[in-house]
């Protein structure tokens, strides 16, 4: 069938781009280079790039095209004591301090003038008993992957190359959400450096404050986790199954879809999307789809009972595949690839995306708008790619309370995220067009969303960004904050605040 999915959508509109990545140091002649450079690189084990050095562009290199930052250092710390003598390095001379993970970061924050600490080279995964210690820098595919091998799991979103750290911290959403909840629900135990230099436990019972806020409380923020232990999960059988309708009953599929996805059965999480592709793509078909699909934790003919249900209100789709799939077979189906080497070759997109969520049963005026704000972007010849990701919350999600942990989004319905693509070489009447109708979207929608934003989905242009966020939590995190880093070591332009 023509299959959609979200990672595609980018990839088959040639929006993802393929980086070689960093493979070793091609390094400046020593004597050239800044002292501080020579000075770190002395502390370290890891490699340490500068400005000048040749392997500082692929070093550079993060998710966002548009992330431009040029960080006057970037260390691949190889241990705990790389990121702690880094820290206190970056602190004498007054630099400014970002992790990095999987470099996924919507706002390019884990970039920053000063240096970046890629953990990357920290990505052990030990499974236990009912438990793992996953390294901080260990990318989605490679937890889910080995997780598998076990037969266990953790809920986690679905793109492979995204890294666990900023997933986690900033709460984790995924095709097991509704059953398990976010990846921060089960999130255990942190080992962080904080702003002291000092590598800190925080579980339930050492530092528990600093734990609530890593629940949640948005990558970058409280220091550099070096490794996370979360409890793993056993499951059944799993069944996924992928629809599409004709684009004229887009409303009415939308309509149908809120009314069912987000009471489902905790077991099933099925999202529903709105897709304008490239219009200059080579494949036939229509440029604007609706597509629904989605993730059961039982068999295929239970799952077929279930979509009877959407079915019978936004009638019989097109296209419809329901398959039973392994944990490692649905991971692949949702990440659009299909083993470690097509599951892990690093990409970039040049994309702006927004988010909302709406708190009570998405009102129709609200599901003209965003059909419509496809159709405006199918006619507009300096709009190309666009799509809304329509996201179930409910089941396992909202029943954490509010302020149990950092995350705070507990009693939404549906995730709402407008994704804008263009290409990176395009002219900036294109990146401006598309800013612009963005823009519009987020004031059409405004009188029908509850006000939050997903922090994982950051957004540089949010006003009242921090109560977006993190709500009635955001007066705790600060406290946090203030204990943990109260020189506000760990800044950017959307952190947690010291103050309010
Ligand atoms: C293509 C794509 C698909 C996505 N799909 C999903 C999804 O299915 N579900 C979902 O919930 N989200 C999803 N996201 C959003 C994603 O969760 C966030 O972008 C997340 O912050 C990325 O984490 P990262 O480690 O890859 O990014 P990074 O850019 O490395 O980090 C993100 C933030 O966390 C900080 N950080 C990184 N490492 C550490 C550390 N070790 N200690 C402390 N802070 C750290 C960074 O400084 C930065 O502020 C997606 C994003 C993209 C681009």
């Amino acid at each position: 069938m023509g299959r959609m999915d979200r990672r595609e959508f980018l990839e088959r509109a040639g929006g993802f781009v393929a980086v070689a990545g960093f493979s070793g140091p091609f390094r400046l002649a020593e004597k050239l280079r800044d002292p501080r450079l020579r000075e770190l690189d002395k502390l370290v084990q890891g490699d340490v790039l500068g400005l000048d050095d040749s392997g500082y562009a692929a070093a550079r290199t993060v998710y966002s095209t548009r992330a431009t930052t040029q960080p006057f250092a970037i260390v691949y710390a190889e241990s705990v004591r790389d990121v702690q003598r880094t820290l206190l390095w970056a602190r004498r001379h007054k630099l400014r301090i970002a992790p990095r993970s999987g470099g996924h970061s919507y706002g390019g924050y884990s970039l920053s003038t000063g240096v970046v600490v890629d953990v990357s080279r920290l990505h052990g995964i030990a499974v236990g008993q009912g438990n793992a210690t996953i390294g901080a820098g260990a990318k989605l595919y490679d937890v889910v992957a080995a997780l598998a091998q076990h037969g266990v799991t953790i809920p986690a979103g679905s793109c492979p190359t995204v890294g666990i750290a900023g997933l986690t911290l900033g709460g984790g959403v995924g095709y097991a959400s509704r059953k398990l909840g976010l990846t921060c629900d089960s999130l255990q135990e942190v080992r962080i450096v904080t702003a002291d230099g000092k590598l800190r436990i925080a579980n339930a019972k050492v530092n528990p404050d600093l734990l609530w806020a890593c629940r949640g409380g948005g990558g970058g923020n409280f220091g550099i986790v070096t490794s996370f232990r979360f409890r793993t999960h056993s499951v059944g059988p799993i069944a996924i199954y992928r629809a599409q309708w004709p684009w004229d009953q887009a409303r009415k599929v939308v309509a149908a879809w809120a009314g069912w996805a987000p009471h489902a059965p905790d077991e099933l999480f099925a999202v529903c999307d709105l897709i304008a592709t490239d219009r200059r793509a080579a494949a036939p078909g229509p440029r604007l789809h609706v597509t629904s699909g989605g993730q059961f934790f039982g068999t295929p003919e239970r799952l077929q009972a279930l979509l009877q249900q959407l079915f019978a209100v936004a009638g019989k789709p097109t296209q419809l595949t329901v398959q039973a799939k392994t944990l490692l077979g649905a991971a692949q189906e949702w990440a659009g690839c299909r083993d470690a080497a097509t599951c892990s070759a690093p990409e970039r997109a040049t994309f702006k995306a927004k988010s909302w969520y709406v708190r009570k049963k998405l009102p129709g005026p609200a599901i003209d708008v965003l059909v419509q704000s496809l159709e405006l972007r199918a006619a507009n010849p300096d709009l190309n790619r666009g799509a809304i990701y329509l996201d179930p919350m409910g089941g396992a999600i909202n029943r954490v309370p509010k302020a149990a942990s950092a995350f705070v989004h507990r009693d939404e319905l549906v995730s709402i995220q407008a994704v804008a693509a263009w290409e990176a070489t395009d002219p900036q009447r294109v990146a401006d067009a598309n800013l612009t109708a963005q823009r519009a979207l987020a004031d059409r929608l405004r009188p029908f969303v509850s006000g939050a934003s997903y922090q994982n989905y950051i957004d540089p242009e949010l006003a009242g960004w921090a109560h977006a966020y993190y709500g009635a939590n955001l007066p705790r995190l600060a406290r946090v904050k203030r204990r943990y880093d109260p020189g506000d070591v760990f800044r950017f332009a959307q952190s947690v605040p010291l103050h309010l």
